[in-house]
């Protein structure tokens, strides 16, 4: 059986709000809230270096920066890593936590199984 998985719009997930919702979830920080960039260690373990933590997420930009290993991205690629999802799964998970819509760039061509996790 053929399986489609219609395109979804990664961009959407490219907001500060998104970025404030990943913290929130998964580190449970609500100290970060009220700042304007999160410091702490690297997802991909990198260690603290110059008495920083390593990886610098921006929430007025919504993106996120390792000055170790140089990944970056947005809520969603960086919700992909924590969740060792592929992000088109990730964006799905994200969308179904929050009960939002899944911002699909193709309406109309869900088929077969595809949303099923
Ligand atoms: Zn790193
Ligand atoms: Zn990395």
């Amino acid at each position: 059986m053929v399986t489609v998985r219609p395109l979804i719009d990664f961009k959407k997930f490219d907001t500060p709000d998104w970025m404030r919702w990943v913290v929130a979830q998964h580190w449970g920080d609500a100290k970060a809230f009220g700042r304007k960039q999160y410091r702490r260690e690297c997802v991909h373990g990198c260690p603290p270096s110059r008495g920083n933590r390593i990886l610098a997420i921006d929430f007025r930009v919504g993106k996120f920066m390792c000055h170790g290993c140089g990944c970056a991205g947005n809520a969603l690629t960086l919700w992909a890593f924590l969740m060792q999802l592929p992000v088109w799964y990730a964006a799905v998970d994200m969308c179904r936590k929050r009960q939002l819509p899944i911002p699909f760039s193709e309406p109309g061509v869900i088929r077969g199984d595809s949303l099923r996790s």
